[in-house]
């Protein structure tokens, strides 16, 4: 047994960007063609940790809960949409060209950007800068739908997965017999033709949405965004994000968006500081509203037992998938040194790891690998396993701790002889020796234990 080292600081972003692509989790897109700034390809590993992510907002929305179902809306939606929602008029940021350098930038946000000139500046402290005045940028990517470029067939990428929502609220209410409150709850790609991306996969111009609309009597709106303000942000902690990382943040009066009377960010500490990870927003009535106006389809809820009619208010957590794949990954990030020996490790929940387990002979002979490719047979049909035979033990292991992969379990000489594996904990490096027929019930059963990061000490 080794005792539990001590565990050091967060990573910088370049590091965290670094295992990513080191360790095949994500890559720069069309590298090979140089790149395409700010977007990113997910590796094996990233896939497998992104799925568990989704899974896990799936599993909290659906499966802990009965009040809420299920929505896979289209991306390309009637340019209509856009109009009620508000986004053709009113989803836009104020865009600076400096005509010195050609750089275009956020004009809310120049204290964040560089001018592309040196001395290193902000932009419009340069000597030479030249800075043109604000404009509205419309952040909707446009296309054209069929085969005749004319205004008529002008369509959007959604911005936002919530309208797809809004406008299935009456298929939804006729097919599942809910009412008020209840809430629909939808995964999926959003596009923003943002003018300045950044920080790895923080801001990117494509990215995932896991996005909710919670529909609530409107006089119960304030009480059920408390409820999922708490609910939200103990998502998070349960998934091994160390609580003095997450803050709150409610939004002050100028900040609000149009449609909201109230919102909250959940904020993660990344590397570049706190940012968010999620807002919760009391969207009040006001996108059923619109879409009743702009469709004439009715949009409300009759209560047959009060013989009440009105329009639901509605609640909205809204988080971003590669957000929160970017804070845990820095979260789990850690390194330490066993044994004269730096370790680079991922400390990700085990329900969150890519591979929950890996199995590797100790020698590649005397019968060990075929014995372990057994053991791996058998495991892997309960949970996702890793079979990894090329290479010393030691360089398998760093490996596994970089991905993340909770548990090792190495067949030697021993097993041979009377069946039982060396467990290894990636966390606090202890070796038990268990039955290799026990393996799958231990570790499914460990699976379902709460986890706290070893970071907090
Ligand atoms: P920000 O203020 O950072 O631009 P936002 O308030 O516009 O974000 P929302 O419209 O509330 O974001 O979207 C909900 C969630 O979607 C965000 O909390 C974030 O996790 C994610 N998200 C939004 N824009 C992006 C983006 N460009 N890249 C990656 N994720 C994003």
């Amino acid at each position: 047994m080794t005792d539990a080292p001590v565990t050091s600081a967060d990573p910088s972003l370049d590091e965290a960007v670094a295992l990513c692509k080191r360790r095949g989790f994500i890559f720069p897109s069309s590298e090979i063609y140089g790149g395409v700034g700010s977007t990113y390809d997910y590796g094996h590993y990233g896939v497998l940790l992104k799925n568990n992510v989704k899974a896990e907002w799936w599993r909290a929305m659906l499966q802990d809960r009965d009040d809420i179902v299920a929505i896979d809306s289209a991306i390309i939606q009637h340019p209509k949409v856009w109009e009620a929602s508000g986004h053709l008029a009113g989803f836009t940021d104020p865009l600076v060209d400096c005509k010195t350098c050609k750089l275009r930038f956020r004009a809310d946000a120049l204290e964040d950007a560089q001018c592309g000139r040196k001395p290193s500046v902000r932009p419009g402290e340069g000597p030479d800068c030249e800075l043109t005045d604000a404009r509205e940028f419309n952040l909707m990517f446009e296309t054209n739908v069929g085969p005749v470029r004319d205004s008529a067939s002008v369509a959007y990428l959604r911005p936002e997965t919530a309208q797809g929502i809004f406008i299935n609220f009456k298929n939804v209410l006729q097919f599942a017999r809910k009412k008020p409150p209840f809430g629909i709850a939808q995964i999926g790609k959003s596009f923003r033709n943002e003018i300045t991306t950044g920080n790895f996969i923080f801001r990117t111009r494509e990215f995932e949405q896991m996005e909710m609309e919670y529909f609530v009597p409107p006089a119960e709106a304030e009480k059920w965004h408390r409820h999922w303000i708490e609910e939200r942000m103990r998502w998070y902690t349960e998934l091994g994000i160390r609580p003095d990382h997450l803050m709150l943040r409610p939004h002050g009066v100028d900040e609000l968006s149009h449609y909201s009377s109230a919102t909250s960010d959940i904020e993660y500490l990344f590397p570049m500081g706190w940012s968010e990870l999620e807002g919760i927003a009391n969207r009040g009535d006001f996108d059923l509203t619109q879409h009743a106006e702009f469709s004439g389809e009715k949009l409300e809820y009759f209560d047959q037992q009060t013989k009440e009619r009105y329009v639901p208010h509605v609640i909205e957590p809204a988080a971003g998938v590669d957000r929160a794949v970017l804070a845990l990954i820095v979260d789990g990030y850690d390194t330490e040194e066993v044994e004269g020996r730096q370790r680079t490790v991922l400390r990700l929940h085990p329900r969150i790891a890519p591979v929950k387990v890996a199995v590797l002979p100790l020698v590649s002979k005397e019968g060990m690998p075929e014995r372990a490719r057994e053991v791996f047979e058998s495991l892997r049909r309960r949970i996702p396993a890793e079979f990894d035979e090329g290479g010393s033990i030691g360089k398998r292991y760093r490996r596994q701790d970089e991905i993340g992969t909770p548990w090792g379990v190495t067949v030697d000489g021993q097993t041979m002889e009377n069946g039982t594996v060396t467990l290894r904990d990636r966390d606090s490096l202890e070796q038990t020796r268990v039955p290799a027929d026990e393996l799958g019930e231990l570790l499914a059963d460990r699976l379902e234990q709460p986890w706290r990061s070893p970071k907090l000490g």
